[in-house]
């Protein structure tokens, strides 16, 4: 087969120009435009649409990110920002021959101040490796991603990415204090959100979320939290997905904000119980609930009731939703209060 597409770098043997300026900026190692390099690059987590991209480029500094913007915006090329990869919606595919610009090889920690609770990062750098930087502090970093093993602060800002503890805890846009931008003409800005309550845009705010539309981020500051300081956590097994979920709304109609709360359906309960990770839930199951709690010390809540009183509150709903439970199925001596790792802990488990 021939390749005559500018989309794979080549044009009958010569080399495209574009791709001989981007390696005048960021070097040769830096740029992939060969159609097998560029195979992986041509979808993200949702494989279901592929575009390859005319070449995938690395910049190694902010400087390189806005020498790259310009070359390319210079060619009329369309961009698309890379962190891991992991996004479900397409965001780092470059449509219509675009350049991929990755950020994997920015992924230094610049700073962590534990005084002041923040951390500044390169933003290929991965989101759960903020949280084992910032351990021997006593902090963490909330967002909390199922995919935080390998997607990048870049892709979560672009995202505005969150876990299973954006309930209590917020999204990436709640534990961002500045970020470094290249905008698509090339220049750098520093965006910052006002003070709360103060005058001006929240152009940082506006940032988060845009799935790398408005530019590229290089850098940003983090805000840190500090360890909880005991976890407790409670499971429940349903038999029908109704009682589960009024079970979830009796404990938000209670007033407490739980740090998580999932709803398990039956395939994975079994998948689970068939696993290292078996929590004794029964394998004919349909539903459960894990309400894990949490005084993290600091808190939106003004006085956030302790992880024991909240627990107190929370078993008799649940038990309200099994008429039929045994009284010895919960067992609330069983219950741990234990300051690290954050969300562990013995569960308590009420079988409906
Ligand atoms: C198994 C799995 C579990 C997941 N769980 C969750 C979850 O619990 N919560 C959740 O919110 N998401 C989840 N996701 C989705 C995904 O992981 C997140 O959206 C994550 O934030 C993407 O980060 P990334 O580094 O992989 O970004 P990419 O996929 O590389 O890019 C995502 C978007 O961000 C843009 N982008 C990347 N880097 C930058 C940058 N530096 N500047 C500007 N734009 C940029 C890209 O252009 C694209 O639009 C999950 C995905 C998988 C595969």
């Amino acid at each position: 087969m021939r390749w005559t597409s500018r989309a794979f770098g080549l044009t009958l043997g010569r080399v495209d120009p574009l791709i001989k300026e981007l390696i005048g900026i960021v070097g040769k190692g830096a740029v992939l435009s060969e159609r097998d390099e560029l195979l992986v690059y041509e979808c993200d987590g949702l494989p279901q649409h592929k575009y390859a991209p005319r070449a995938v480029v690395f910049p190694k500094s902010t400087e390189e990110v806005a020498l790259v913007i310009r070359a390319l915006a210079r060619s009329k090329v369309p961009v698309a920002p890379r962190g891991a990869g992991t996004g479900l919606s397409g965001g780092a595919v470059a449509l219509n021959s675009g350049v991929v610009i990755e950020l994997a090889r920015m992924r230094k920690l610049l700073m962590i101040d534990p005084e002041h609770r923040i951390a500044r990062v390169e933003t290929g750098f991965i989101n759960a490796h903020v949280s084992r930087a910032a351990a021997g502090y006593g902090l963490y970093y909330a967002p909390d991603p199922s995919s935080q093993a390998a997607c990048t602060i870049g892709g979560n800002i672009a995202e505005n990415a969150g876990g299973i503890h954006c309930l209590k805890y917020g999204t990436t846009v709640d534990h961002i204090l500045s970020a470094r931008v290249v905008l698509q003409g090339g220049e750098v800005v520093e965006l910052q959100s006002p003070e709360e309550g103060g005058p001006g845009y929240d152009l940082l705010g506006l940032f988060v979320g845009s799935e790398g539309t408005f530019g590229i981020c290089t850098e940003a500051t983090l805000r840190l939290s500090p360890n909880p300081q005991s976890v407790r956590t409670l499971l429940a097994d349903f038999l029908e997905s109704d009682n589960a979920s009024r079970a979830v709304s009796a404990i938000i109609a209670a007033g407490l904000v739980p740090a998580a709360l999932e709803m398990i359906d039956g395939a994975i309960i079994r998948a689970v119980e068939a696993s290292a990770f078996a929590a004794g839930l029964r394998r004919n199951a349909g539903f459960a609930i894990e309400a894990f709690r949490q005084n993290a010390g600091e808190s939106r809540l003004a006085d956030p009731p302790r992880t024991g009183e909240q627990v107190r509150v929370v078993q008799p709903l649940l038990l309200e939703r099994v008429p039929q439970c045994p009284d010895d199925m919960l067992l609330p001596h069983q219950a741990a209060e234990v300051p690290r790792p954050p969300f562990a802990g013995k569960y308590l488990i009420a079988h409906r």
